[in-house]
């Protein structure tokens, strides 16, 4: 689920200058009290999680709480561990993040068994011998390196297929491990096969498995301790937080996103640590004649350039739109693609999506926008989404396959309406025709076309589709409720 890396993702471990490998890049998190939720989760529920915590904290004393993953950002894990790992600091667990590193090689290998678990066929390298060979060569320098942070009783979640070559190494050295997989399909079919055929002899001695969904997990985890958890957003998050629509406008048009007016304020918004923040980064790519004028409605699908977000799919879909969609723009938004170390496939998806724009008819590229946002300041990069999510007139998610999908999340929040695949997880938040659209088949451009052209032309329609998403999202995604989970999941494999 996450595969945009951070440079030290890179290269693999070697020895330390005095023989000890050396620790792995640990994420500088700083507690929040989860109290801080009452405004939007109400005093209630933010009682129950902080009595909740506390209390987990205490039964977990001297335990260490650990999250591996593959990224500090991008992509919806880090999304998540960052806002997960806050709370359960501020709640006085001792909770830490790490972030594996790896070659190419390792990241073309697990991308593969990615797209694999997705039920999707992939062109990556073959789940041979070799690879497995060198899987578990990387997966081993990582576990040397995390030891020197696990103690014998520390609770380990380790994410995805990155960290499934892991579990051994800890479990021999005494910790509880927890794998979860962000990712998987309703369907299983030869290529999810294939991935847990590679998958399985690494996971089989871990204490609990979590999923996001029932249907993912797989068959020969009948008998073990699986837990489904979904995802959540964390409503206070530079993503999520309230941003007022004149400080949206001017973040889309110092991002060149929308249309400078007269008036247009500067680009500030108030940033975690109570200082004031300005955009300074503009996208590293942008591709656009010129802004979308201020008052066009704009539809926008923000995602990592991943082949099963199919961005190419949906500006086909806008191009084929013909007359229904004249009036709208769209834009396409994705993570920065230079410098990406942890998804291959990032370069290649942005540079098919150029090169479609390049040969659409004028009347449909002078309407397409594609851009790629600077990763260098997460919380920069988080309130440029935050602005556009909330501007949106329609905000789509396309996806071919998808664990669950926080851009669909972020955006109901937001109460935009959101036109999606009924594919994973977003079927498990969108109630169609009540808080959201789903597309009964991802590939039906026109359906697609006709869906949002709809809710572009019914301003009333579209807004009380938002008004029941931003409600489905409060009872439901916001995460408080999975940091319940995850605490007591911990306290069930610590067995106190
Ligand atoms: N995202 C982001 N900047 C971008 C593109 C995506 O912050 O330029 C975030 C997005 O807002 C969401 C996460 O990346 O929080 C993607 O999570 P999702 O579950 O939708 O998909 P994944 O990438 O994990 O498959």
């Amino acid at each position: 689920m996450a595969y945009i890396g951070t440079p030290q993702t890179l290269t693999v471990p070697r020895q330390g200058s005095n023989g000890a490998p050396p620790a792995l890049p640990e994420a500088a998190v700083t507690g929040a009290d989860p109290l801080l939720l009452s405004d939007a989760i109400g005093p209630a529920r933010a009682g129950v999680l902080d009595t909740t915590l506390h209390r987990s904290s205490e039964a977990l004393a001297g335990r260490r709480i650990i999250d591996v993953n593959s990224t500090l950002n991008g992509g919806g894990v880090a999304e998540m561990l960052h806002r997960l790992q806050r709370y359960s600091r501020g709640a006085g667990l001792d909770a830490r993040w790490f972030t594996l590193r790896g070659d190419p090689a390792f990241f073309a290998l697990t991308k593969q068994l990615h797209h694999f678990l997705h039920g999707a066929d992939a062109s990556g390298p073959p789940l041979d011998r070799a690879g497995a060979e060198h899987y578990a060569a990387v997966c081993e320098a990582n576990a040397r390196a995390l030891l020197r942070a696990v103690r014998p009783g520390d609770v380990v979640t380790l994410h995805d297929p990155q960290t499934a070559g892991l579990v051994a190494h800890l479990r021999r050295a005494g910790a509880r491990v927890i794998w979860r997989c962000h990712v998987g399909t309703d369907d299983p079919n030869p290529y999810t096969d294939r991935a847990w055929a590679f998958l399985r002899p690494w996971l089989e001695t871990a204490d609990a498995y979590v999923f996001s969904r029932e249907r993912y997990i797989p068959g020969w985890l009948a008998g073990r301790r699986v837990a489904v958890i979904q995802p959540s957003i964390d409503p206070l998050s530079a993503k999520n937080r309230p941003l007022a629509s004149s400080v949206a406008a001017a973040i889309l048009s110092r991002v060149g996103l929308r249309a400078p007016v007269d008036g247009d304020g500067p680009a500030l918004y108030r940033r975690g640590d109570g200082f004031v923040g300005r955009i300074r980064r503009a996208p590293t790519c942008l591709c656009s004649a010129s802004p979308p004028p201020a008052d066009a409605p704009l539809i926008l699908q923000v995602s990592r350039w991943d082949p099963l977000k199919d961005m190419v799919g949906v500006l086909a879909s806008f191009a084929e739109a013909g007359g229904s969609l004249d009036g709208a723009h769209l834009a396409l938004v994705g993570p920065d693609v230079t410098g990406v170390t942890d998804d291959p496939e990032g370069g290649r998806v942005y540079a098919e999506c150029e090169a479609l724009w390049h040969r659409l008819p004028d009347r449909v590229r002078t309407r397409a926008h594609l851009a790629c946002l600077p990763m260098a300041d997460a919380e920069e990069n988080a309130v440029i989404v935050n602005a556009l999510q909330r501007s949106a007139s329609v905000v789509t998610q396309k996806s071919l396959a998808e664990g669950f999908g926080l851009t669909v999340t972020e955006a109901m929040w937001k109460g935009s309406p959101v036109v999606a695949s009924a594919v994973g997880g977003i079927r498990d938040q969108i109630m169609h025709g009540v808080n959201g659209i789903l597309l009964d088949d991802p590939s039906d451009g026109l359906s697609f076309a006709a869906h949002a052209s709809g809710l572009v032309g019914d301003r009333h329609r579209a807004g009380a589709l938002g008004v029941g998403a931003r409600h489905r999202v409060r009872e439901n995604f916001l995460d408080d409720r999975q940091l319940l989970q995850r605490t007591s999941l911990y306290r069930s494999v610590a067995r106190v």
